[in-house]
């Protein structure tokens, strides 16, 4: 995981302090969010884009149809549905 500068999750709120970047080789721990990739909220499962400053935002239409065709993200997304099943059959 990269830290990064805060930033709110733009559904659930919570200050987000590091990114992981994913794509179809694997996983770069040490790769840095550019302006413009999706992310996944680790909590709320939010997909969010990073702008210019590296803050989180919502994706705009166009944005969203580019997202919901990327199977990393969707497989991101699936991932973070279970953890939170797990967690809440833990709880
Ligand atoms: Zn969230």
């Amino acid at each position: 995981m990269k830290h990064i500068k805060p930033s709110p999750c733009p559904n659930c709120g919570v200050a987000l302090d590091g990114a992981t970047a994913v794509d179809e080789d694997g996983i770069d721990y040490a790769a840095k969010p550019q302006p413009g990739n999706p992310t996944v909220c680790i909590l709320c499962n939010h997909i969010s884009v990073w702008d210019k400053q590296l803050r989180l935002r919502n994706p705009t239409p166009a944005e969203m149809r580019e997202i919901s065709k990327n199977k990393v993200v969707r497989q991101v997304v699936a991932g973070v549905a279970l953890v939170r099943a797990m967690r809440k059959a833990i709880n």
